[in-house]
């Protein structure tokens, strides 16, 4: 049976602090969560009931152990989780500042395991059968990643739902592109060619598109050749275009912000879980946008990923609140 959720790219074991509005010069105690967004996303798709998978790789160590066990017990098959031995399982430390300061520090060099994906081992039938596949930015940082997340996405050809999740993340560009987005957005827009959604924030767009305003945006996307251009505005909302322009604004779902991290995944996990669904553009970009309001809402990623009926429960609220 073909997945439902295929993802490809970072995986890595996220330690974040247990005490927040401290930096981690103070912070004495940590927890270990499973991490990496595209994993991020195979988990909270698994936790609406659907099947999926990621296509990453681990180091052959200890946190390799930990991610595979993690994954198990979240419901996400872990037939395409491979082991390299050119470097450990990265590690990510954050600092927490609510409500909107969550700096980010990867432990990633000289190179991440899952950054040694070659296209040459690829399942290519897995990829083009999945009913969603979906790729990130990263993915596209370093070789071999950047020539297999493109085989795979030209492969597919558009196949069913593909998925870019633009990703920016300067520091993993540095021996690419010196972290200079110019240097990346040639990759951007080959990958943009083979996907149908494109799913990024203000900062992202402005990379793959050189727009950072939502509306002129979304518009570049959908110029680049996808289908339906989704721009996270982080507490702001979203914004999502389709071909035919018509446009869907979702104001944010007001929540106590503990840690805005892995709200991103939580909306890709139940954007698929929408898509799916056969829902339309409104009601799957509202759910999604409650699914990242109530991470944003809780200390970890992984662990933190809503039920369907925690996510319902929670438009409820907003609509009973609004009324
Ligand atoms: P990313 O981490 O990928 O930049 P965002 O921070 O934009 O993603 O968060 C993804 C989505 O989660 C947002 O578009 C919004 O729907 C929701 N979200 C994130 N932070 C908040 C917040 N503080 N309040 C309400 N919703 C939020």
């Amino acid at each position: 049976m073909p997945f439902e959720v295929l993802t490809m790219g970072r995986v890595g074991v996220d330690v974040y602090p247990l005490q927040t509005g401290v930096g981690l010069a103070e912070v004495t105690s940590f927890g270990k969560y499973l991490g990496g967004s595209p994993t991020n996303v195979a988990v909270a798709a698994a936790r609406y009931g659907r099947t999926s998978a990621v296509i990453t790789k681990t180091g052959a160590d200890p946190f390799g152990d930990f991610v595979r066990t993690a994954l198990d017990g979240y419901g996400v098959d872990t037939r395409f989780v491979g082991t390299s031995d050119i470097a450990p399982t990265p590690v990510t430390f954050c600092e927490i500042f609510p409500p909107d300061d969550f700096p980010l520090y990867f432990y990633r060099l000289p190179k991440a395991p899952d950054l040694d994906i070659h296209p040459e081992k690829l399942d290519l039938a897995a990829v083009r059968d999945a009913r969603i596949f979906w790729v990130t930015g990263t993915g596209l940082s370093e070789e071999p990643s950047r020539t297999a997340t493109l085989a795979a996405l030209e492969h597919r050809a558009k196949a069913g739902t593909t998925v870019f999740d633009l990703d920016w993340r300067p520091m993993f560009w540095k021996s690419t592109a010196g972290g200079d987005p110019a240097g990346a957005r040639a990759y951007y827009a080959k990958a943009l060619r083979h996907t149908t959604v494109a799913v990024g924030n203000l900062d992202e767009c402005e990379v793959a598109t050189g727009e950072r305003e939502p509306y002129a945006a979304a518009k570049a996307l959908l110029a680049a050749g996808v289908e339906l251009a989704v721009v996270k505005q982080g507490p702001k909302g979203v914004l999502a275009m389709d071909r035919e322009g018509s446009a869907v604004e979702v104001p944010p779902v007001p929540v106590e912000v503990v840690n805005g991290l892995g709200a991103g995944d939580a909306f890709g996990g139940a954007l698929c879980h929408g898509l799916l669904s056969g829902w339309d553009t409104r009601r799957t970009v509202s759910f999604a946008n409650a699914a990242g309001a109530l991470v944003a809402g809780r200390l970890a990623s992984s662990e933190a990923m809503p039920t369907e009926a925690e996510v319902a429960a929670a438009l409820r609220e907003t609509a009973d609140d609004s009324r």
